[in-house]
């Protein structure tokens, strides 16, 4: 996964991609803390105008960006007289990962991230992944790009960096299997009829972990876990049939590597993002970050549990959308940023989500993209069925 690219002694120049989110706010936090060690190259954001500006005063990048352009007069107003560029549009995201940064933050959320994380790394860039659904929608072509351009990519998402800290990456054929733990988010015990009542806001009450708004509804039915199923795959060449789930409420193991001597290596930590985000800033090294430190004694007990796969049918979805291989995950991951989309904004039920997805991966068939382009062509037309299966009520 990581390709020996140069990483800087001295001060590493800084783009964060979503700057105003929450991984990205985290990210600026520490960044913020070590003007020893970072600069900040670009910041973007969706339309978040007053934090981006904000950020751009405490941080002074050489470039920010909103992508939503009707927010650019907003930008140029806030940032006047700073020397900070400013730009607008999805085209000027990708233009600022494509300034020289060693380092960037992938923290945009959903396929729209593909286009700019695509832009740092053909560049060779030292990427921090948390845009998970750029590499499920992408998946191989994205990671032969990484490795055509002698890319590194560094997992940001807590279980993978879990993953990446624990493997013996020099003995490959020692591993057995990885594990990954889920915490079962806001509803994992709820019952179906129960889960088939809740709201957005109940959906977006993560009992451990602190998100934007989509992946807490991902976490409430469990297609996170389905989504890192398929990140894992691609990150560290690993068979679907070799990935596990399992649950584990108090999120304190991030993850598992099990060995064929029977050995399981975890990684342990507080439910907190700056720890993984700053094992990927810091990587090589590691650097300080302010996370509450692990009380395990004040904890008392970890448990674990088995999913439900009757209640949490995502997590047959992106097994299912692994085994059919081609478009499946770049389909699965489109029609559910289309489904999570309509619960969020009251269009259909918290059950619908995965039924909408499934019945857009039933309607399409999965076939292997050639290209970036046809990847972004699948994901167009995924919507567009996910959108027309809404519309037409069968998600009820
Ligand atoms: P968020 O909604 O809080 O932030 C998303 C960021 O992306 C914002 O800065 C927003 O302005 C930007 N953005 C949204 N749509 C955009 C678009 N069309 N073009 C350009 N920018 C756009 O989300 P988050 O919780 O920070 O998650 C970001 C990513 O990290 C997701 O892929 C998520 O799955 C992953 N992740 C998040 C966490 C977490 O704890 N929050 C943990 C692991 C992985
Ligand atoms: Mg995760």
């Amino acid at each position: 996964m990581t390709n020996g690219a140069l990483v800087h002694d001295g001060v590493r120049g800084v783009t964060i991609l979503g700057s105003t989110g929450s991984i990205g706010r985290n990210t600026v936090e520490l960044v913020e803390a070590r003007p020893d060690l970072y600069r900040v190259e670009a910041l973007t954001a969706h339309s978040r105008v007053d934090l981006l500006a904000e950020q751009a005063r405490r941080l002074k990048p050489a470039l920010a960006v909103v992508a939503d352009p009707a927010a650019y007069g907003a930008l140029k107003e806030a940032l006047a007289g700073t020397g900070i560029g400013v730009a607008a549009g999805s085209e000027a995201v990708v233009e600022a990962a494509q300034r020289p940064a060693d380092w960037v933050m992938a923290s945009i959320v959903g396929a729209a991230g593909l286009a700019p994380t695509l832009a740092a790394i053909r560049r060779g860039a030292v990427v921090g992944l948390a845009n998970k659904e750029c590499l499920v929608c992408a998946g191989s072509l994205m990671m032969a790009e990484v490795a055509a351009h002698g890319a590194t990519l560094l997992p940001v998402d807590s279980e993978h960096s879990a993953i990446f800290q624990v493997l013996e990456a020099h003995q490959p054929e020692t591993v057995e299997k990885i594990v990954l733990t889920a915490s079962g988010g806001p509803f994992r015990q709820r019952s179906l009829a129960e889960m088939a009542a809740m709201t957005p806001e109940q959906a977006v009450a993560h009992p451990n972990w602190s998100m934007g708004a989509k992946i807490s509804v991902d976490s409430a039915t469990m297609m996170n876990k389905g989504l890192e199923l398929i990140e894992a795959h691609h990150l560290f060449a690993m068979p679907e049939e070799r990935i596990d789930i399992v649950v584990h409420p108090q999120s304190v193991i991030h993850s598992m590597v099990a060995y064929v001597d029977g050995s399981v290596l975890a990684q342990l930590g507080s439910p907190d993002m700056r720890t993984p985000i700053a094992y990927a800033l810091g990587w090589p090294k590691r650097i300080y970050a302010p996370a509450p430190r692990l009380d395990l004694a004040a904890i008392g007990q970890l448990t674990f549990e088995a999913p439900d796969p009757e209640r949490f049918p995502a997590l047959r979805l992106a097994r299912r959308a692994l085994q059919s291989g081609g478009s499946a995950p770049t389909v699965m991951n489109a029609a559910n940023e289309v489904a999570v989309q309509a619960f969020l904004s009251r269009g259909i039920g918290f059950l619908d989500i995965a039924r909408v997805v499934e019945q857009t991966m039933d309607a399409i068939e999965p076939a292997p993209p050639s290209s970036i382009d046809d990847v972004l062509a699948q994901d167009l037309r995924a919507r567009e069925c996910a959108r027309s299966i809404i519309a037409a009520g069968s998600g009820h």
